[in-house]
């Protein structure tokens, strides 16, 4: 068991093992990731595995961009598998002011150089033969979208780290952080004390209750997410679009000559992870099924296939929502050494390379190519310490996925 280094990487989710990799791709550190359950095994290989290039903000789809990049390349610079389709998505408007926010976004995108442009619902058919046109009043598609297999991507990332010479320590659970003089010393585990100047947490949904053993609030709440796979379907190809739909807050992709398919629920479960066994783990997590399907019912007349298709399996996680839908990302002000990566919004697997990528230029040259104040941890005052307040603000955010208007709280 190492007993010093240089940075300790707590959780090997997306985040964790990503940035683990990117800072033992810069060199000239020592580096531990580590995990209270097996490496990469928790919320990250269980999402859908969706990544769009066009976000809610202009310098978020430019990070979304070069995500996407690192992703197309992520098999050929670790040497681990990854299976990807650039195939596309279609993001379809069932409501005149969806239309309207399409059509700005449509803007938004091409003049970031993302290739967007609004189609007919015929046009859409045509690309992908069993989404129907009616009721629908305006599609965006967006040719760059990709979609991969998420179990591949942080158990890649994490071993290419160790063949780059990270330590990697499963079972191992942090249960406390050192702080003094407010700089970080080092991290407290169940199987003793690792010292660090440089600490990141990067526990998915248990991030709150590591931040909190520093005395750190993460303003993010731990929220159920569930997708369904079917059984194959006949016609389907691995090249169909992503599908995207609106105000039904429904998204479905092919997936083992199937379809894969999730959507936001408006009241989610959400979780205080304190309340949870010590042992749980995110397989444990209570699922439902009936959420899915009356969301599938609720598309019924673009997807009907998703309403009648055989089930082959049904599977959730608990990714972590923000009052305001955007992510937290970097150091803690008060914490010297002590960085986040968190509040991933159900979007943190595809931008997880660039998270890891820019993280890593934070601790090794000091600061990030990118202006991330967007997601600093000191954007929130202290009115998210009200835990009625944060969930009310983080289950709005769940539920308005694909609308990028907020309210002001
Ligand atoms: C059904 C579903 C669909 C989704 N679809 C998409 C999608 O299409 N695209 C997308 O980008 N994202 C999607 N997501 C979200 C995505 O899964 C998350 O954003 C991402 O996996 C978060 O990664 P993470 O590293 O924060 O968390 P995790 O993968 O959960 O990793 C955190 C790790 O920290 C470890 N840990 C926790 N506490 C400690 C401790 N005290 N000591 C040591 N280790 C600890 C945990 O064991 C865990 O392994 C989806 C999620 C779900 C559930």
């Amino acid at each position: 068991m190492v007993r010093d280094t240089d940075v300790v990487v707590i959780g090997s989710g997306g985040f964790g093992a990503a940035t683990a990799y990117f800072l033992m791709r810069r060199g000239g550190r020592r580096v531990a990731l580590l995990d209270r359950h097996a490496l990469a095994s928790q919320t990250s290989p269980r999402a859908a595995g969706n990544a769009a290039t066009l976000r809610s903000t202009d310098p978020m789809s430019r990070l979304a961009r070069r995500a996407v990049e690192w992703l197309l390349r992520l098999s050929a610079d670790t040497g681990e598998p990854l299976e990807i389709v650039q195939s596309g998505s279609l993001k379809a408007a069932r409501t005149a002011e969806d239309a309207e926010t399409l059509a700005r976004e449509a803007s938004r995108g091409e003049r970031l150089g993302l290739g967007t442009r609004v189609v007919s619902p015929e046009a859409a058919h045509r690309m992908h033969p069993f989404f129907q046109p009616g009721g629908v009043r305006a599609v965006l598609h967006t040719p760059g979208d990709v979609y991969f297999e998420p179990s591949h991507v942080a158990s890649a990332y994490a071993a290419a780290a160790g063949k780059l010479g990270a330590t990697l320590l499963p079972n191992t659970t942090v249960t406390g952080v050192h702080l003094r003089n407010g700089a970080v010393e080092g991290v407290e585990t169940d199987r003793g004390r690792i010292d660090s100047p440089i600490v990141i947490d990067a526990a998915g949904a248990w991030a709150r209750q590591v931040a909190a053993a520093a005395g750190i609030h993460v303003p993010m709440v731990p929220t159920r997410h569930q997708v369904l796979i079917t059984e194959p379907v006949e016609g389907v190809r691995p090249e169909l679009p992503i599908v995207r739909i609106m105000d039904a807050a429904v998204y479905v992709r092919p997936c083992w000559g199937g379809f894969l398919a999730g959507g936001y629920e408006t009241e989610p479960t959400q979780f205080d992870m304190e309340q949870l066994p010590p042992g749980f783990s995110v397989a444990d997590t209570p699922l439902d099924l009936g959420v899915l399907r009356r969301l599938m019912e609720g598309v019924r007349e673009q997807f009907p296939v998703l309403s009648t298709a055989p089930l082959r399996l049904h599977r959730g996680g608990i990714p972590t929502m923000t009052p305001d839908g955007q992510h937290i990302v970097g150091p803690v002000p008060g914490a010297a050494g002590f960085f986040v990566a968190s509040g991933c919004n159900v979007a943190g697997l595809s931008i997880a390379p660039v998270i890891g990528e820019e993280l890593a230029r934070w601790i090794v040259d000091g600061r990030p190519s990118e202006d991330l104040s967007a997601m600093s941890i000191a954007r929130f005052g202290p009115e998210w310490r009200d835990e009625a307040r944060l969930r009310r603000a983080a289950a709005w955010e769940y539920w308005h996925f694909y609308s990028y208007d907020a309210p002001s709280s």
